[in-house]
């Protein structure tokens, strides 16, 4: 695998209009959308629509073929006779993202979560579904209007230990179906994917308690499914724009087929459920350390170009010791967003490439989320009272920048990933 250090002409061409995006729609409404937490950026989500379905698209060709070909058995049609990854559409698909994303969330981190899109949702179904499943809750984020996905692991008693999910997924043979009980929490999108027409949302939900991570499985419940209700809807620290759901499983019997995978219980290493579920969290680690650093960018600019304003420049030629404080905490700000930056594009390259990525994903996820809220805090000090006025958006920034170090796993959980890779100990010998 090589990486490019330069934004590929292709990501460069789809990056323009969605600067014009961030800058002209979202930065705009930043305040509004802040002060209205239950609001919606209507005209934001219809004038994305139209990108996602592409996205979207492009996506589900790239996973129906890759299923494909796995059913086949067919390993060396993954990469190309040189053994290198194919360059085709799919390859740079992930990295197209996360430049999308940070871009967006350099616009407003908040409204950028209000996209619709599958998101964590179908994440998910990609990272463990058949190809009927693909095709089955997929194509329609490509076609009609809006929509959006979601996953719902978080409950009161399991956040970070994931094997305490007290939901049961229990199997009625009568009816061939699963029926779901129990409560989720703080689910992203939640409301917007179970009230608006043909969302879902993935739950995670135990079929076999004894077994721990083993019995923990994926299933996608759908718009209008009776039994599942949305409950509290959060009011937040940040991200106020992004609909954050307490979900209620009430007897929500789906069909068999929606269970993702298999339901057989594999103790031990090869447990597939628990397996599904941090395969979700590759490909999604680095999109939230993306947005980390598409805030915290937005956060450095704000305070630097100000600064400059004032005559405090940012000044590369000179040795540190000899630039002021105030000069040497920009070049931090930059230096910590580069740092992440870079752990975030070699995650997102291999998994473009196909190939392992649990040790980068969260990595990268780690630095971006201490180094946002590291950057963020930094900006509405060196801005001194205006920082933490809400004239300017640098307090929302703070806000907004630290649930990058919480959902996915966090910080403390992801460096625990890191340690546990690195040194070849087991989850039961460093927790
Ligand atoms: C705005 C928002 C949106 C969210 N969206 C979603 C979503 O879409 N879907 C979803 O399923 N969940 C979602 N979550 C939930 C999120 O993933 C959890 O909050 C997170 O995983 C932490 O779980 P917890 O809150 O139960 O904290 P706990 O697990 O109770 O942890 C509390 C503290 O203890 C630390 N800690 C725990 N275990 C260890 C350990 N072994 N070593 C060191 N420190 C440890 C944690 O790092 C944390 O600081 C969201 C949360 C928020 C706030």
């Amino acid at each position: 695998m090589s990486i490019e250090f330069k934004i590929p002409e292709a990501i460069e061409k789809q990056l323009q209009p969605v600067r014009s995006v961030a800058e002209n729609v979202m930065r705009p409404e930043s305040r509004q959308l802040d002060d209205n937490e239950h609001a919606r950026p209507v005209k934001f989500v219809h004038m994305m629509w139209p990108q996602m379905q592409q996205m979207e698209l492009a996506n589900l060709e790239a996973a129906l073929t890759r299923a494909q070909k796995s059913s086949n058995g067919d390993e060396s049609q993954k990469n190309g006779p040189d053994n290198k990854p194919r360059s085709d559409r799919a390859s740079i698909a992930n990295l197209s993202l996360v430049y999308m994303i940070e871009m967006l969330s350099w616009g407003d981190a908040g409204v950028y979560l209000c996209i619709p899109s599958s998101a964590l949702g179908g994440a998910a179904i990609n990272a463990v579904g058949t190809p009927e499943q693909l095709e089955r809750f997929l194509r329609r984020f490509t076609e009609g209007e809006p929509k959006w996905g979601a996953m719902a692991m978080t409950e009161p008693q399991a956040g970070s230990d994931t094997s305490n999910i007290q939901t049961t997924a229990t199997f009625d043979p009568q009816t061939n179906e699963w029926i779901l009980n129990g409560q989720k929490i703080f689910c992203t999108s939640g409301k917007l994917a179970l009230e608006e027409s043909k969302g879902l949302v993935v739950v995670w939900a135990t079929v076999d308690k004894q077994a721990g991570r083993a019995g923990m499985k994926p299933f996608v419940v759908e718009a209008g499914t009776p039994g599942a209700l949305i409950g509290k809807v959060e009011e937040k620290l940040g991200i106020r724009a992004s609909d954050t759901a307490q979900i209620i499983l009430d007897n929500c019997r789906i069909p068999a087929e929606n269970l993702l995978g298999n339901a057989e219980v594999k103790t031990g290493p090869s447990s597939q459920g628990f397996k599904g579920a941090m395969r979700t969290f590759d490909a999604t680690r680095p999109i939230v350390a993306a947005s980390a650093i598409g805030i915290g960018r937005a956060a450095f600019e704000y305070t630097r170009d100000l600064l400059a304003k004032q005559g405090i420049r940012m000044d590369y030629d000179k040795p540190r010791w000899k630039l002021t404080t105030v000069q040497a905490d920009l070049l931090e700000m930059e230096a910590q967003l580069h740092a992440a930056w870079l752990l975030t594009l070699k995650a997102t390259a291999l998994l473009d490439a196909k190939q392992e990525n649990q040790l980068e994903s969260s990595m990268c996820k780690v630095k971006a989320g201490k180094a946002v809220t590291w950057v963020t805090q930094k900006a509405v000090e060196l801005l001194g009272p205006l920082g933490y006025s809400t004239e300017l958006l640098a307090e929302k920034w703070l806000r907004d920048a630290k649930i990058n170090d919480i959902y996915e796993g966090t910080g403390q959980i992801n460096t625990l990933i890191v340690a546990r890779t690195i040194l070849g100990y087991s989850r039961t010998e460093l927790k």
